[in-house]
């Protein structure tokens, strides 16, 4: 029997409509470096969006479910782009900007990109790339920034203010089936070659519902979110829309990324929540400790991408900045566990415990733990396994460009359809999700598993240490044996002793995971989004390929 209730797609242009209208005051606010921010409210937003679909449709000649690629940071021109692209039915691919040229290039070839939205000051980035880029006619550039080196490219040049001025600001959005494709995003590549991400309207729209409960981010239109994750890594994690579907005010860093233009923009524009990665987090702490700032309207920061150090979420308790952390991949739209205590916990000595684990699994998300047998392991809390994963917002395959069939590969998906997360961890019995490493990261020491994340956070918690990256290197005896690497603080006198003697205070490691081998290195090598880069220590380390 069939259910008696309207069927109506879960397009994103239902979210647009209803933000640019319900919520049509709330604000977009983005960081210019100087002077006052720009400021544009979600009715300007929307109405802006209909005039970018106008121009891409009867100026551009976009039409179907062609790729429409941005590469832009974080700003209203961007989040106009996030709506109007996927609306009109054509597919956002987000571009991610700290991809090597190579990668960058190799990935607009395979999306079979035909627009380019870009900003102006990433003009430097795009400009030698064209030549290389096949299926690229337009490029579209916002915001300010030299654009001589686009003189004499093959690809016609457009302005985007003077594209969308005078096209009409309403737009008859078309009645999408929702399973469609909305937006694509590569996997960053720490795993091997790029992989595409293909997110339908479905999907995103139900991400959204998720990002906005309670017991997820929670926001409301009181609140104003400092998005720095960047829109091109996992599409914000879903801020845009959530934001749009509730009325949270946005704010928008564009390229000031560095701690000192970022605490300066919480003192200024009094941001409620913010979201970044680890890394960005360690950068904003050193500057507040340094030059302390007002940024007591920060209560609520959600961090996720890699493990959040306990040392970090101390260190942000004391200023008032609650920390959530939170795990996710781009094949998860990103959020599938989110780290809200237990209301039984709330107020006692487990609670600070519970918000260091990655979190939660929200309704919506399914997760089993498969270990090395391919046996299903107990949620005890203790069994670690791969961590696989379900779900209405979860990749079911990758992109294999236009008109190939999807890649399922079985290292990524299982035979009934789960993926396989590459994750190692825990899940205790009421669903909160311990990461104890990645697959590939964990050190094999004579047949028992050393977690690289837990040497990391020990060491991190050093008062010397400012950053510590564990990683394998082979060994005779025991396979395996880890390898810390560590960058001290400034004026820092402790050696390798004092750190191994460290360790072992309080049983934080046991013995016979002490790392015998140490190094001082001045940072940790990053990914393209900011994440531990593990595969450059090891080459240069453990397989002596890097000099
Ligand atoms: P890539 O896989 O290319 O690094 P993603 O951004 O999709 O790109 O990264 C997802 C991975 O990041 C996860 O599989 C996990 O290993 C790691 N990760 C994300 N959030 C957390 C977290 N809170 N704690 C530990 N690891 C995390």
């Amino acid at each position: 029997m069939l259910s008696t209730m309207q069927d109506v797609p879960l397009l994103i242009s239902r979210i647009l409509t209803h933000g640019s209208t319900i919520h049509g005051t709330s604000q977009v606010v983005t960081w210019t470096g100087e002077g006052e921010p720009q400021r544009r409210s979600y009715a300007e937003i929307g109405a802006r969006a209909a005039q970018l679909a106008h121009a891409l449709r009867e100026d551009l000649g976009v039409t179907g479910d062609e790729r429409v690629a941005t590469l832009m940071w974080n700003n209203a021109e961007h989040v106009e782009a996030y709506f109007a692209i996927p609306s009109m039915g054509a597919v956002l691919h987000t571009l991610n900007l700290r991809l090597p040229p190579e990668q960058l290039a190799w990935i607009v070839n395979h999306a079979a990109d035909r627009v380019v939205l870009v900003n102006g000051s990433l003009i430097p980035l795009l400009a030698p790339l064209l030549p290389h880029l096949k299926t690229v006619e337009h490029v579209v550039v916002s915001g300010p920034g030299d654009r001589s080196a686009l003189a004499g490219v093959t690809a016609r040049v457009h302005e985007y203010e003077e594209l969308i001025a005078g096209q009409p600001v309403a737009y008859d959005w078309p009645e999408l089936d929702e399973r469609a494709a909305a937006a694509m995003c590569y996997t960053s590549g720490t795993t091997g070659d790029p992989k595409g991400v293909v997110y339908s309207h479905r999907s995103i729209y139900l991400h959204s519902m998720q990002v906005n409960m309670a017991q997820s981010m929670g926001l409301t239109d009181e609140d104003t979110s400092l998005v720095v994750v960047p829109q091109f890594h996992v599409n914000a994690w879903g801020l845009p829309h959530a934001t749009f579907m509730t009325g949270v005010n946005m704010l928008m860093p564009d390229r000031f990324l560095q701690p000192a233009p970022l605490a300066e923009m919480i003192e200024s524009e009094r941001p409620t929540h913010a979201a970044a990665v680890p890394t960005i987090w360690q950068g904003l702490l050193a500057e507040l400790t340094a030059r302390p700032r007002d940024v007591s309207a920060l209560t609520q920061v959600t961090i996720g991408g890699s493990a959040c150090p306990p040392s970090l979420m101390e260190a942000f308790d004391k200023l008032g900045m609650r920390v959530c952390h939170a795990w996710g991949m781009t094949e998860t739209s990103p959020l599938g566990t989110i780290a809200r205590p237990p209301a039984s916990a709330v107020g006692t000595e487990s609670e600070f415990a519970y918000r260091l684990t990655q979190g939660r699994f929200p309704a919506g998300v399914e997760a089993r733990l498969t270990g090395p047998g391919g046996e299903r392991l107990p949620w005890d809390g203790e069994s670690a396994g791969e961590l696989e994963v379900r779900g209405a917002w979860i990749a079911g395959a990758y992109y294999n460009g236009p008109g190939a069939e999807p890649l399922r590969p079985a290292d990524k998906f299982s035979e009934d359809g789960w993926l396989k997360t590459g994750d190692v961890g825990t899940i205790s019995p009421d669903g909160f999700l311990t990461l104890t490493d990645r697959a590939k990261d964990v050190i094999k020491s004579g047949g028992e598993w050393i977690s690289s994340v837990e040497l990391e956070n020990a060491l991190m918690a050093h008062p010397d240490v400012a950053e510590a990256a564990v990683v394998a290197v082979p060994d005779d005896k025991w396979g395996e044996r880890p390898l810390a690497t560590v960058v001290l603080k400034e004026g820092s006198t402790a050696d390798f002793d004092t750190l191994r003697a460290f360790l072992q205070e309080e049983g934080r490691i046991a013995k016979w995971q002490l790392p015998e081998r140490w190094t001082v290195i001045e940072s940790v090598p990053k990914t393209s989004v900011g994440k531990f880069d593990k595969k450059v220590l090891r080459r240069r380390y453990a397989e002596g390929t890097l000099d």
